[in-house]
């Protein structure tokens, strides 16, 4: 019997680390070197406590040599838990140690700039608590070689018990989430893209090299022969009865015959995709309205509900796409209010009430809904095939963000784009789709700007839970570009750093 799960079926993070490692050097004998064990013992437990991110923080025994910092590095690349690191220098660990160790590291990076005490003792301070704790040059010197080695990482400063530490944390944390996932996705694609469509392009060795996942492309004609054909008219019934259980029906524009012959074959699409997925070990794909050989209406439903249970998606092919949606999905594992596939359409240019209509023909996640959606059937003018059964909704209020990632034929550009999803106050009885309205930081205007002249796509992944931080960090594990546009976006310096951009990463090529 087929078995339906709902919600984080296939998020698959359990039992991932990231591993602490503490940076000191033999000079300062046994008794220091326990202290200093001690303490970073100590502060690894407590930032388990304090975080809330779904992985564990594995503390690793204090580096005092060239061959331990390799060791452990090594270790670290070819583990399969591990999925970064971070670094603490608590005293002075001389960085030519580092040199053969960071060189060889594949796996994200965080330079963690703390100090044990918070305080300094002012009345007992002498120079044996100086040499312990000398976080502040041994960082320093840390830093200078992870510059000169051009390591990619991220480094936060500050006490570890401060809240703002401990949030940037996380959000490193959910960034090495996405890079992980991006390292063992593979994406299907039923079909190509739509066709002369430039931005949903792209190459996709260069998205294996850069990013890590894999794109494979399938006829429809074999998902349709393999497995659509297979799904059992009984397992067709049983799912229609959970969509009718959970979803309360508008009958919409069509008969009720054609209602019903709409949700059974929507029924059998997502069966079939399901198990096409599951057998290849898919955890993103895409569709297209021009291939749908076999098939009698474009997948609505079917891929709505795949999305809410961790699917990344991609309409008319848009592999890139896709794999964000799944990444993001990941990186907000626990926590997801929120992620979609989306696509821009329609200004509201109101003076004084601008905002935008974010939507798609059918494929929107479920989990950015505002309350349970209904179950509709409806024609679709585009494709020329039967009436396809979807869920309609409205987006719930709140911060979120919008990105994409877009191929410049030399490198990968991420932008990013901070909005605030608002109430819709209007029915749009004749839009029957799932819906968002939202105004863009810093303003529509402003916004749809920045994100033109960076080249930015019509279909984006839209998260209520994760962060521009988080994206800029993700971006920085990647090696990739990233604008983002936000409260403090101006055009002029908007552009200037397109073109800075621009110089940066043609040079580094060369
Ligand atoms: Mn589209």
């Amino acid at each position: 019997m087929f078995v339906f799960r709902k919600g984080g079926l296939i998020i698959i993070t359990r039992d991932l680390e990231v591993w602490f490692i503490t940076g000191s050097q033999e000079l300062y004998g046994k008794e220091v070197l326990k202290k200093v064990e001690e303490n970073s013992k100590k502060l690894v437990d407590a930032l388990n406590d304090a975080i809330s991110t779904p992985v564990k923080i594995a503390w690793k025994p204090v580096l005092k040599d060239a061959d331990q910092i390799k060791k452990v590095i090594d270790e670290a690349n070819s583990s399969k838990v591990c999925i970064g690191l971070i670094a603490w220098m608590h005293t002075f660990s001389p960085a030519k140690m580092w040199i053969a160790g960071l060189k060889s590291l594949e796996k994200p990076f965080l330079h963690f700039h703390t100090q044990f005490e918070q305080k300094i003792p002012w009345n007992t301070i002498d120079m044996d608590y100086m040499n312990t704790n000398q976080s502040a040059h041994g960082g320093r010197e840390f830093g200078f070689i992870s510059a000169r080695l051009e390591l990619k990482r991220k480094v936060i400063a500050g006490h570890w018990s401060d809240s703002k530490v401990i949030s940037k944390l996380e959000d490193w944390i959910r960034a090495a989430l996405g890079w992980n996932e991006a390292h063992t996705l593979k994406v299907a694609r039923l079909g190509d893209n739509m066709r002369d469509v430039a931005v949903t392009e792209g190459n996709k060795v260069d998205a294996q090299i850069d990013f890590g996942y894999e794109v494979h492309g399938f006829a429809v004609g074999d998902y349709i022969e393999g497995y659509f054909k297979q799904v059992k008219r009984s397992e067709a019934e049983e799912l229609v009865n959970r969509y009718l259980e959970e979803y309360p029906i508008k009958k919409s524009t069509v008969s009720e015959e054609v209602f019903q012959a709409s949700i059974r074959e929507a029924a059998r699409i997502e069966i079939a995709l399901r198990r096409f997925l599951e057998k290849g070990g898919f955890k993103a794909f895409t569709t297209t309205f021009q291939d749908l050989h076999g098939m009698r209406q474009l997948p609505g439903i079917a891929v709505q509900r795949l999305m809410r249970d961790g699917y990344g998606f991609g309409g008319e092919g848009d592999w890139k796409s896709a794999a964000l949606v799944r990444i993001m999905k990941v990186m907000a594992e626990g926590i997801d209010i929120g992620t979609s596939f989306i696509e821009d359409y329609i200004y509201h240019f109101e003076p004084g009430n601008i905002k935008e209509l974010g939507s798609h023909m059918l494929e929107v996640c479920e989990s950015i809904a505002d309350g349970t959606p209904s179950l509709e059937v409806h024609p679709l003018s585009i494709g020329g095939k039967e009436p396809p059964a979807r869920l309609v909704f409205n987006a719930k209020e709140g911060p979120a963000v919008q990105a994409c990632i877009v191929e410049f034929g030399d490198r990968f550009r991420m932008i990013v784009n901070e909005l605030e999803v608002v109430k819709q106050h209007e029915d749009m009885p004749k839009l029957p789709v799932a819906r968002a309205l939202w105004v863009p930081k810093p303003d529509l205007a402003t916004a749809a700007t920045a994100w033109i002249l960076a080249g930015g796509a019509h279909h984006s992944s839209m998260s209520y839970t994760v962060t521009a931080e988080q994206l800029e960090d993700l971006s920085d594990m990647f090696g990739i570009e990233i604008v983002v546009i936000d409260d403090k976006t101006d055009i002029a310096e908007f552009k200037k750093e397109l073109r800075y951009n621009e110089v940066y990463y043609k040079l580094k090529k060369l």
